[in-house]
C-alpha cells in the first residue's frame, strides 16, 4: 500500500465522497447511528430532495429503490452536512463513525449494485488515478466483496422497513419470496479505511446516486 491512504491524497484533489454527497440513511442505520452516537435519527438526518433530480428517475434497473427508499414527494432521510458540505459525521481524521456504524451506503462505496446484487464495474468517483502502480481500487480501500454482498443484503432487507415503502406498486416478482433476505445472517464486520457513499452508473458523476 503507498505511504498515504488513497481517501487523504483524493482529499487534496477536491472534495470526497464524504464532503459531496447526500447519504442515504436508511432504516437500520438510523437505529444504529442512534445508539451509537445516543441521539434520535432527527439530530443527525432529515428527509430532503436530492441535489440533483436525476437520482430520482435514475432506478430503471433497480424498481425496488425508488419505491422504498424515496418518498412520494422525492424527498428521502439523508445525513445533514454542515454549511460547506461536509458530512456531518466527517471528522478531522475521517468517518467518526466506526464500520459497522455506518451507513450502508458509505459501506459499500464504490461498489455499485442493485437489487439483484453487486454489479461487476465499480462506481466511478474515486480517483483511480492516483492508484500506485499494480494496486486496484479495492486494494487500496480494503474492501472485499463477502463484505460488500453481506451489507448489500442488508441494505435491500432494510429498505423494506421505509414506513413509506410502496410494495404494493411493485412490478411482480421483484420483492423476494418471503418478502426479505435474512438479515438476521448479516452480522457487522471489522473496521476498514474505506469511506464512501453508493452510487449507481446512471449518474456516477454526481455522486448522489443511491444517497
Ligand atoms: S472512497 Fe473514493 S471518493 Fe471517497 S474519499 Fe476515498 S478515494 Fe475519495
Ligand atoms: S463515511 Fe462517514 S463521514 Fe463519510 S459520508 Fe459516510 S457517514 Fe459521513
Amino acid at each position: 500500500m503507498s505511504e498515504e491512504h488513497l481517501c487523504v491524497r483524493c482529499a487534496r484533489l477536491g472534495p470526497t465522497c464524504c464532503q459531496s454527497c447526500q447519504i442515504y440513511v436508511g432504516p437500520g442505520d438510523a437505529e444504529r447511528i442512534s445508539q451509537y452516537v445516543g441521539e434520535p435519527v432527527e439530530a443527525f438526518a432529515d428527509f430532503r430532495y436530492p441535489d440533483d433530480p436525476i437520482y430520482l428517475t435514475a432506478h430503471d434497473d433497480d424498481p425496488i429503490w425508488p419505491r422504498t427508499v424515496i418518498r412520494e414527494d422525492g424527498h428521502r432521510r439523508v445525513l445533514n452536512r454542515r454549511e460547506n458540505g461536509d458530512c456531518t459525521f466527517l471528522g478531522p481524521t475521517g468517518c467518526r463513525l466506526p464500520l459497522e456504524v455506518r451507513p450502508l451506503v458509505c459501506r459499500l462505496y464504490p461498489y455499485d449494485y442493485n437489487q439483484a446484487g453487486i454489479k461487476p464495474r465499480l462506481a466511478s468517483g474515486c480517483p483511480v488515478q492516483l492508484l500506485p502502480p499494480g494496486r486496484s481500487l479495492l486494494q487500496e480501500l480494503d474492501m472485499n466483496l463477502a463484505d460488500a454482498e453481506r451489507w448489500h443484503r442488508m441494505l435491500y432487507d432494510e429498505i423494506l422497513r421505509e414506513p413509506h415503502a410502496r410494495l404494493d406498486d411493485l412490478p411482480p416478482g421483484v420483492l423476494p419470496a418471503n418478502g426479505a433476505t435474512n438479515a438476521a445472517t448479516n452480522a457487522p464486520a471489522g473496521e476498514a479505511s474505506g469511506a464512501g457513499n453508493g452510487t449507481s452508473d446512471a449518474a456516477a458523476a454526481a455522486a448522489t446516486e443511491k444517497g
